[in-house]
């Protein structure tokens, strides 16, 4: 990347952390005025001759060009949970808009608490459960108890 034409992106970036300038320039437009064979550093140049600090320290960036369409999904959302052994949420790890994002962060949470029971699921589907055994096998040990003990279903363990 030696000239304006090399820059894979339709903007460039200009930071400066002495001014605090930030400038987002159309390529398009830049090459219009400044020719595609300019230069990148005659460019920079000129952007630090018009800073009002000394020495200016701008710097140019390309920006990330994210796909949009693949990178949200705003009707679609994952929660990943932690449950406890009696099937109440002990806590919430996060909600994420994309699939792939929410099942890294399962795993990360599974490798944390290897030992507790996590979900990811898509409003009440389980998408992925870790230790799925262990809460069905609390699940209906707690059935069986209620159907037991009807009165202490609102129990918790240590009291009445
Ligand atoms: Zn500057």
């Amino acid at each position: 990347m030696k000239n304006l034409g090399d820059v894979p992106s339709r903007r460039l970036l200009i930071e400066c952390e002495r001014c605090r300038r930030c400038g987002s320039y159309s390529l398009e437009r830049l090459v219009a005025r400044h020719g595609k064979n300019r230069p990148l550093r005659d460019f920079l140049g000129l952007m630090r001759s018009r800073c009002a600090e000394r020495p200016c320290t701008a710097q140019l960036l390309v920006p990330l060009e994210l796909d949009l369409d693949q990178a949200v999904m705003p009707t679609n959302s994952f929660d990943i949970d932690i449950w406890t052994a009696r099937g109440s949420r002990e806590m919430s790890v996060g909600r994420v808009w994309h699939l792939e994002i929410a099942s890294a962060a399962f795993d990360r949470a599974v490798s944390l608490w290897p030992h507790s029971i996590i979900t990811v699921r898509d409003r009440w589907r389980a998408v992925r459960t870790h230790n799925r055994e262990e809460a069905e096998r609390r699940e209906r040990q707690e059935k069986l108890l209620k159907n037991l003990f009807p009165d202490r279903s609102h129990a918790k363990p240590g009291e009445s």
